[in-house]
């Protein structure tokens, strides 16, 4: 299994052989749903976690929840979190649980596997403490002149390793850096923790006064606690390249004293309708906009299927509503195709997934077997499914009309445009002890 790494600019193998892969993926910030960009990242570590499990591994997925730390670039060094608190007027934990929740809800939706655990931020202080310590006592890092704890850049010396972004290139970045220069020795230095201020909200005592963690420091000390010192695949989106994954790996790495990652995979970003997702363009999309079209939620995982994880992919309203067409058009196919539950494997399409997560292939590999008769297509559909989870063993209702509900319905029709009102009563029992529920409208009746 051989998955893109941005660190070393090629191809790498999996090792598959062991027992377990360890995994992380960034979360999300709950500080408002996750539009389908969001969820497009989140389903790559679906797949490659499932694309371990096919090769015989077990995936440790851990996946974190960011519930503070994440500062806004909208609001000048101000917490995501806090910061749409007070939008709504509610304590920033109830935000935070809230689209927690539905983060949750969306992945299910999504047919995502749960990951192995869900640290929280909030209620993993202790272990960034910890970790931050320790990174003082060797000497990566300091306390500044306005008590929060820098991470010293200079220090790690093949900062810049993921990203291409050597420090004597980098100049300050962020808006919100700009407010602690003063305290900062070096500018690209970044905050391991910040000293709370005027802050009273999300702050914990620390060694150093009362303040909050950085956002980078979450993953390094989640990472590294929860998967036990080592990372085989990090993954998250292209934009968390720099500077958040190349500070994890400064952290982590400082730590101990190797990397702490073996693949860094980026997953590239979703466009809507020819925009970059945002909520000035009005074009965030949720999966919940998706639904109330009374489209199948995994219309839009067959869509992003059918993309390759490392292009930049364009979404489209039409491009979702064919995938639904092709999710029906499956399913009624596998109903009859099918006499039996067994799995056959398609040796091109192990290979497409194991070639760097190559889904476009296995679907257009789908689309000539539905063609071909020389297969059994329904166990191969099934194999390709324990990857693309598109429930495609689900049967589709079929709502045909047997021909005495036909006749039922047209004497119905032509009772009430006779005005024979008990005539039509009458009839209405009968189709409805045949299952059918009728309505009346100004255009006639209709069922269901
Ligand atoms: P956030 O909740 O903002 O921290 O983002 C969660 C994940 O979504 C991160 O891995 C981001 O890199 C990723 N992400 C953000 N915007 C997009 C987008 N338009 N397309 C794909 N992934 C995205
Ligand atoms: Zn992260």
């Amino acid at each position: 299994m051989k998955l893109y790494d941005t660190q070393s600019r090629g191809l790498k193998e999996v090792n598959v052989e062991k027992e377990e892969v360890r995994m992380y993926c960034c979360g999300p910030t709950v500080y408002r749903d996750a539009h389908v960009g969001n969820l497009r990242t989140f389903l790559l570590s679906d797949l490659i976690a499932r694309i371990v499990r096919l090769n015989g591994s077990q995936p440790r997925l851990i996946q974190n929840i960011t519930d503070v730390g994440h500062m806004s670039e909208d609001f000048i060094n101000d917490d995501k979190m806090l910061s749409q608190a007070k939008l709504e007027k509610v304590d920033p934990f109830e935000i935070a649980r809230k689209y927690e929740q539905r983060f949750h809800t969306d992945l299910a939706a999504l047919n995502v596997q749960p990951a192995t655990a869900y640290p929280r931020a909030s209620e993993s202080i202790e272990m960034m403490l910890s970790l931050i310590s320790r990174l003082i006592d060797a000497g990566f890092a300091y306390v500044g002149s306005d008590s929060s704890v820098y991470f010293s850049a200079e220090k790690f010396k093949s900062y810049g390793a993921i990203s291409g972004n050597k420090l004597d290139a980098l100049k300050p970045g962020h808006r919100y850096e700009y407010t602690e220069d003063g305290a900062k020795r070096f500018h690209a230095d970044w905050a391991l923790w910040k000293a709370a201020g005027d802050r009273t909200e999300m702050v914990w005592d620390s060694p150093w006064g009362k303040g909050f963690p950085g956002w980078h420091i979450e993953c390094s000390a989640m990472s590294m606690k929860l998967l036990d010192g080592h990372v085989d695949i990090h993954v998250g989106g292209i934009d968390l390249r720099f500077p958040h994954h190349e500070n994890e790996r400064a952290q982590s790495n400082a730590l101990i004293n190797k990397e702490a990652v073996d693949l860094w995979v980026h997953g590239e970003h979703l466009l809507f309708e020819g925009k970059k997702m945002s909520k000035s363009s009005g074009n965030v999309v949720l999966l919940s906009d998706v639904i109330a079209r009374g489209i199948d939620p995994l219309a839009l995982r067959l869509c992003f299927l059918e993309n390759k994880y490392r292009s930049q992919m364009d979404l489209t309203w039409n491009a979702i509503e064919a995938a639904n067409e092709t999710l029906k058009r499956w399913r009624t196919k596998m109903g009859h195709w099918s006499t039996d539950d067994s799995i056959s494997i398609d040796p091109e399409i192990e290979q497409a997934f194991n070639a760097d997560v190559d889904t476009p292939r296995v679907v257009m590999r789908l689309r000539e077997i539905e063609k071909d008769d020389s297969h059994n297509k329904a166990a191969v559909f099934r194999y390709a499914d324990q990857v693309l989870a598109l429930d495609l063993n689900r049967p589709i209702e079929e709502r045909v009309l047997t021909p005495e509900m036909k006749t039922l319905l047209e004497d119905r029709a032509l009772a009430r445009n006779e005005k024979r009102w008990a005539d039509s009563d009458a009839l209405r029992v009968e189709l409805e002890n045949l299952g059918l529920s009728i309505k009346d409208t100004p255009e006639g009746q209709i069922w269901s």
